[in-house]
């Protein structure tokens, strides 16, 4: 006989997981315990499922890289001004993402727009509530889509994200590294969350699949976090083997992170005569595209932007900077940079370049660094 292939060895491990036990575990923890969401209140007999599963997924959308808390007030002021598709699909990309603005990632309201116009143009308005269909929308991967058919019409579908990775790495000490006749890690996570959530529709529980994901997503929240978890007071820890071994802050492991890339920026500051300032609009596809900021090139040094400032028309008027801000965008570690600057007869005015008033400034969609050094400035 050969090795053992990944598939037997996986569907081995998995049979061993006494599945039922840990659902009816966290399922007990989880009824007096569960959160106050506004999108977790029960469905109201009168409401279409559809309408139910927008809202679980706009809460999702949100959540990704979300605290609950930060959510919730965003969650109900979109769920008053567009409480279903058809109302979504009719609003503007800058008034989704005025709405959004203080969430980052920006590309999540983008999507939300997107796939409320194609469920518009496919399902008649009509929110799908299958697995498949909603894995064909614009910014539905597997986890959302999970979350949503879990959460919202009690479908075995499995989730995993960035808490769940944590709890089940704990719970069965899972290394990051492929093992021999195992599947990949994040296959095996997503084949474990599977038969736990399976296990949880066989037991005597009312909507358990959908407790059953929302109880995992609050216990790697609240109690297997990733600093010092509360294993004393945790529902699983009898069949945790971290947790035996006393290894939870080993798990999960990661592979380490790549070095950030430094990059610095240069914008202007150019004012009117009637005090307002010039802001031009991000038109390129890719990161932030419909959001304003001043004037800005990326990647530039304030040596090399003297050469050719974009748009023409603009100049230096100073050395000194106005202010200076560090962040953080994907890869790169920024120093953006905000000179005084001035226009000449060359600058070419026009929809993706104009100048607006302060108070015009708080109905404009600005990127969380934009709107941070403005106010520095201003
Ligand atoms: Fe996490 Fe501790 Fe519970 Fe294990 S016992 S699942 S490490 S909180």
């Amino acid at each position: 006989m050969g090795e053992p292939s990944a598939s037997s060895a996986a569907a081995r491990f998995i049979a061993s997981i006494p599945g039922e036990e840990l659902a009816s575990a966290l399922l007990e923890w989880f009824a007096p315990e569960a959160r106050p969401m506004p999108w977790r209140k029960p469905k109201p007999e009168d409401t279409p499922l559809a309408e139910h599963a927008y809202g679980i997924w706009i809460s999702e959308s949100m959540l990704q890289q979300t605290q609950v808390t930060t959510v919730i007030p965003y969650w109900e002021r979109w769920m008053a001004k567009w409480p279903d598709v058809a109302s979504l699909a009719a609003a503007s990309e800058e008034e989704v993402l005025l709405m959004w603005e203080g969430l980052g990632y920006y590309n999540r309201a983008r999507n939300l727009l997107k796939a409320a116009r194609k469920v518009m143009e496919l399902h008649g308005g009509i929110f799908p509530t299958e697995h498949g269909e909603l894995l064909k929308l614009p910014g539905i991967g597997p986890y959302t889509a999970g979350a949503i058919c879990s959460i919202a019409c009690n479908q075995p579908c499995p989730i995993v994200d960035g808490n769940i990775i944590r709890l089940l790495s704990r719970l069965f000490t899972l290394s990051a590294t492929p093992q021999a006749g195992s599947p990949k890690p994040e296959e095996l996570l997503w084949q474990i969350s599977e038969s736990l959530v399976q296990a949880a529709a066989r037991l005597q529980y009312p909507q358990s699949c959908s407790a059953f994901n929302q109880a995992m997503m609050d216990m790697g929240a609240r109690l297997c976090i990733p600093a010092n978890p509360l294993c004393l007071t945790c529902p699983l820890q009898r069949h945790c083997k971290a947790f035996k071994e006393g290894s939870q802050s080993q798990y999960p492991q990661r592979p380490p992170r790549p070095l950030l890339t430094p990059r610095e920026d240069t914008a202007l500051l150019v004012r009117n005569g009637q005090g307002q300032i010039l802001l031009q609009k991000r038109t390129l596809a890719g990161r932030n595209h419909g959001f304003w900021q001043l004037p800005l090139m990326e990647e530039t040094p304030l040596q090399k932007a003297l050469e050719a400032f974009e748009p023409p028309g603009l100049l230096l008027a100073s050395r000194k900077p106005l202010a200076t801000l560090r962040h953080h965008i994907t890869c790169y570690r920024i120093t953006l940079k905000v000179y005084e600057g001035k226009a000449t007869q060359g600058l070419a005015l026009g929809e993706h370049l104009r100048f607006v008033s302060g108070k015009e400034l708080a109905a404009i969609p600005l990127t969380g660094s934009q709107r941070k050094i403005l106010r520095k400035i201003l």
